[in-house]
C-alpha cells in the first residue's frame, strides 16, 4: 500500500473584504466578499500555523490531508495492536522494572 504525499491539518474556506471603498465586497445592499480563499491550518511542534492554498492546488492538498489522516488511523491501529499483543504476552503487566538499574 502506498500513501503518497502527506499534509497535516484541515482545509478551510475564507471570504475577505478588500481595501477598495467602492468594491462589490462593500456593496451596502448585496455585499459579495472576495473568495473563497483556501487555507490549511495545522499544528506542528506545539505551534499552530496556516498556509494559503491556490485554488488549483485544492484537489492535491485535499488528497494530502486525507493521506495524513489515513496514516494517523494506521498508526493508532498499530499502537492498539501493539498494546493488545503486549497484554497477551504479559510483558506489560508486571510492575517491576524490566531491568535493574546499573550499580556504580
Ligand atoms: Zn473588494
Amino acid at each position: 500500500m502506498e500513501l503518497g504525499e502527506l499534509r497535516p491539518g484541515s482545509l478551510s474556506q475564507q471570504y475577505n473584504v478588500c481595501g477598495k471603498a467602492s468594491c462589490i465586497c462593500k456593496d451596502p445592499e448585496n455585499p459579495r466578499r472576495h473568495g473563497p480563499y483556501y487555507q490549511v491550518s495545522y499544528g506542528r511542534k506545539g505551534k499552530s500555523s496556516s498556509t494559503f492554498v491556490r485554488p488549483e492546488d485544492v484537489g492535491a492538498v485535499t488528497k494530502q490531508l486525507a493521506n495524513y489522516k489515513k496514516l494517523m488511523q494506521l498508526v493508532t491501529l498499530w499502537i492498539d495492536l501493539g498494546l493488545e499483543q503486549s497484554q497477551i504476552t504479559g510483558k506489560a503487566t508486571s510492575n517491576k522494572p524490566a531491568r535493574s538499574k546499573p550499580k556504580k
